[in-house]
């Protein structure tokens, strides 16, 4: 279910509740917990940061450990020992991954196992009877996804199969408590992202997703399709944009009237050194920052930044050590929590383009570095 709450003025930007078995307020960010876990931090860091969601895989949870035990215990939530709301993605996404996709057919897809390379069809339904047994609160359905830079002819034939399984996934899901999400696809065809959104609004499911964005199209493309598919989805439905996560990019997807995010740019970015501060990315290996005993954001009340020194976890990230990674990827998901939950604020108080205004002004895009760039936030999967 969701009920929007409180609207901004000449802006899409709302604030609503999520409610499946857990709820959460969006507009919110997901960090991603592909096999569970979100990379190097415990259930009771998300806990302690308030992290309202977060998304898995359940393709890949049911190749290993197997949905046996996470149904065992009830699904993912007490598998993970994280109570906030949760998503799991079908393994649409992993379709891009030409490595390990064998064939796509009307059927269904034939993928080989990143474990250990055996062969492994599987269906619409039988996507849903995973997510069913995973349990999360939000399932996401199979959806047809071509890779950056299909032809027109590929992309149709791709939208009408994500129809197709779309429609397969609504008729055989039969958990009433959890919530279902379709996905479109088109591209960036604009005529292709209408007639597939379309589709997938005419099913009626409880949430619509923007699917196959943020795979290399331009950052003006992807506005210009959630635009178009903002026009054609009923707004009372959510709006999940798949894959994009640098602040820049959601505080102005949020004025377009998204509502969710994910992507995996917190935590991968903080492992390789790029974190996060109002001021824009700090690429934290750079030489200035060697004796440099300031936090890593003088504004963020984050544990780390409270008791560590730019010096100190440069230092150790540059030993690969674990620690440096876990205070790296704290800080960044508790920068972008406590941006989306500023953002909350701000939509409630009527604030929403101020606040954006603000933001933007001091916030510098930084072009120089590679992981940071939009164009290479590719959702890498298997990894
Ligand atoms: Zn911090």
């Amino acid at each position: 279910m969701y009920k929007i709450i409180s609207e901004a003025k000449k802006s899409l930007a709302r604030v609503g509740k999520l409610s499946g078995r857990h709820s959460a307020e969006t507009p919110f960010f997901m960090p991603v917990a592909t096999k569970a876990s979100v990379k190097q931090l415990s259930a009771e860091d998300l806990t302690s940061m308030n992290v309202p969601a977060l998304i898995s895989n359940s393709f890949l949870l049911s190749l290993k450990p197997g949905t046996t035990i996470i149904k065992k215990m009830g699904g993912i939530h007490n598998f993970m020992n994280y109570h906030g709301m949760t998503f799991t993605d079908s393994g649409g996404f992993q379709m891009l991954n030409a490595q390990f996709l064998l064939k796509n057919e009307e059927e269904g897809v034939t993928f080989k196992s990143p474990y250990d390379g055996r062969k492994l069809f599987i269906t619409p339904e039988d996507v849903m009877r995973i997510e069913e047994d995973i349990k999360p609160d939000v399932a996401m359905m199979l959806d047809n996804l071509p890779p950056h830079g299909s032809t027109r002819e590929e992309v149709l034939v791709s939208v009408n199969r994500t129809k197709a399984w779309a429609e397969r996934c609504m008729k055989s899901h039969k958990d009433s408590k959890q919530l279902l999400f379709g996905i479109t696809q088109g591209s960036v065809y604009k005529d292709l992202r209408t007639k597939s959104t379309r589709d997938i609004v005419t099913l009626d499911p409880d949430g619509i997703a923007l699917g196959g964005l943020c795979i290399g199209e331009t950052q003006q493309q992807m506005f210009d399709v959630i635009s178009l598919s903002k026009k054609i989805i009923p707004t009372e439905k959510p709006v999940y944009l798949m894959g994009v996560g640098s602040p820049h990019d959601i505080i102005e997807c949020v004025h377009m009237g998204v509502d969710v995010f994910d992507s995996r740019f917190a935590t991968r970015n903080a492992r390789h050194g790029t974190l996060f501060t109002r001021k824009g990315n700090l690429m934290i290996d750079r030489k200035e920052f060697v004796h440099d005993e300031g936090p890593i954001d003088p504004t963020c009340s984050c544990f780390v930044c409270k008791n560590y020194s730019r010096a100190y976890i440069q230092f150790q990230l540059k030993q690969k050590e674990a620690v440096g990674m876990r205070l790296a990827s704290y800080h960044n998901v508790w920068f972008i929590t406590k941006f989306m939950e500023d953002i909350r604020t701000s939509i409630r108080e009527g604030e929403f383009l101020k606040f954006r205004r603000d933001f933007l002004k001091k916030y510098r895009v930084n072009k120089v570095r590679g992981p940071f760039e939009y164009s290479q936030n590719l959702r890498k999967t298997f990894k």
